[in-house]
């Protein structure tokens, strides 16, 4: 190496690999480096090893910390553990109340997790109509609004595509 080079910083160099020692770790000789390093500057050594089991450290603390986040589920946008034996599917109809009336009926919106009441008033806002929970799994919206409801649903919530609608079309209630 040339001795007279000028760096802001005190910059060491490795004797095997002949480069600044941060960059050893990258290089085919690391272990060589390390017995150089640890022969020739004992404290940089140190620091190098010091360092390396900090990153290791941090990289244990963090996946522990992922692996809780996806047990636990619950909170915010990590979503709960899927319910088992549950087909995922909403599925849309229209029933005629008397001969102009329709009301459009929505079930399945719970097997995505989706808060129903939530869902009704949503409905509610977007038409401009009556919109409530019925049931279980079921939201009766005051209007014939299932052909929206084919694009609304899947632009409201992505994880529900088009394959998992199904359009029942008109039905008795
Ligand atoms: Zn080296």
């Amino acid at each position: 190496m040339e001795e007279k080079i000028e760096y802001p910083l005190d910059v060491k160099y490795c004797g095997v690999c002949s480069l600044p020692l941060e960059y050893c770790e990258y290089t085919a000789e690391y272990e060589k480096c390390k017995e150089w390093l640890k022969a020739n500057i004992p404290d940089a050594y140190k620091a190098l090893i010091g360092q390396v089991a900090d990153q290791l450290g941090d990289m244990e603390v963090s996946e522990g910390a992922a692996k809780k986040k996806q047990t636990r589920g619950g909170k915010g946008v990590v979503r709960a553990p899927k319910k088992k034996n549950v087909t995922k599917k909403v599925a849309l109809s229209r029933a005629q109340r008397n001969k102009k009336k329709y009301v459009t009926v929505v079930t399945g919106l719970g097997t995505f997790d989706i808060d129903l009441k939530k869902a009704a008033k949503i409905f509610a806002q977007k038409y401009s109509c009556g919109s409530s929970v019925t049931g279980d799994d079921e939201i009766v919206i005051q209007g014939d609004v299932l052909d929206d409801l084919l694009d609304f649903i899947p632009e409201k919530w992505p994880e529900i595509d088009d394959d998992s609608i199904e359009d029942l079309g008109d039905q008795k209630r």
